[in-house]
């Protein structure tokens, strides 16, 4: 899936240290640390409101932290001048709960833009991607569609080639399936699933309980802005060992 060389198993990917985001005085992200490995699936989960969005915009800096660091592959983004965190924020794929396609473009062209204009992919290899990556999410028969002629779990395929066609080292998911019909999740979540299954490293915000079971090697468990807990999902699930786990477990399952 990935055009990039095969990543060293178990390289740090991306490295948060004691990250804080305070809106308004109100501590959103309250020192937060996080290592992800390559080819590791790490879910985030927690109640609404716990900070789970706003530490994943901080990794990318689609939120600026107010303190603490984020590191890609050992290079700092919190501290690169601007033309250096564009090229960083290059290897960092991320796809929203809105999808956020470009409603005037095709499928085609919503992939092919970033590429061309990021990389500077010459547009016929640009093309060849965009169309090998969106037959790759079920899209064949897509490929110069708009975004209003396509469902909400279509558009939200199209955005995970989007992601994909700039050979990210790691797709930052904020809730991909929170927007969709409930029949259309499982259409996106199988696509994401595949990518767990090729090694694709990832980082997902999700309410989808059986998915990060399957999918995650790891569960990140989020309250108040904190990280309360860290477990494989068996065992977080099982065996949750704090109380705010427990509570939050009861409510969901
Ligand atoms: P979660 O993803 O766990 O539901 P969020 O990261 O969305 O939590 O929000 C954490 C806290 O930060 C909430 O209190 C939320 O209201 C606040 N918050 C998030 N984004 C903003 C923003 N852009 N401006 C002000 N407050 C925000």
């Amino acid at each position: 899936m990935n055009d990039a060389a095969p990543r060293e198993r178990g390289k740090v990917v991306i490295s948060a240290r004691m990250v804080r985001k305070v809106f308004d005085g109100n501590v959103a992200v309250d020192d937060v640390s996080l290592d992800v490995s390559s080819h590791e699936v790490v879910a985030i989960v927690g109640p609404s409101g716990a900070g789970k969005s706003t530490f994943l915009r901080c990794l990318n800096l689609l939120d600026t932290p107010d303190a603490g660091t984020v590191e890609l592959e050992g290079a700092s983004l919190t501290g690169a001048k601007k033309k250096e965190l564009a090229r960083l924020r290059q290897r960092i794929g991320i796809v929203f709960q809105q999808f956020n396609l470009f409603p005037h473009l095709t499928a085609t062209d919503n992939v092919t833009l970033a590429p061309i204009y990021g990389l500077k992919l010459p547009r016929p290899e640009a093309m060849e991607r965009a169309h090998r990556l969106l037959r790759r999410v079920g899209l064949d028969d897509k490929l110069d569609s708009y975004p209003r002629h396509l469902s909400g779990g279509q558009q939200q395929r199209v955005a995970i080639a989007r992601a994909l066609a700039m050979n990210p080292s790691v797709i930052l998911f904020d809730e991909p399936t929170s927007a969709l019909d409930a029949e259309m999740v499982s259409e996106v979540l199988t696509v994401i699933k595949d990518l767990a299954s090729e090694g694709m490293t990832m980082v997902i915000v999700s309410h989808e309980i059986g998915f990060v079971n399957e999918a995650a090697d790891r569960v990140v468990f989020m309250d108040q802005g904190q990280i309360v807990e860290e477990a494989p999902p068996s065992r977080f699930f099982s065996d949750p060992q704090h109380a705010r786990s427990r509570q939050f477990i009861a409510k969901i399952l």
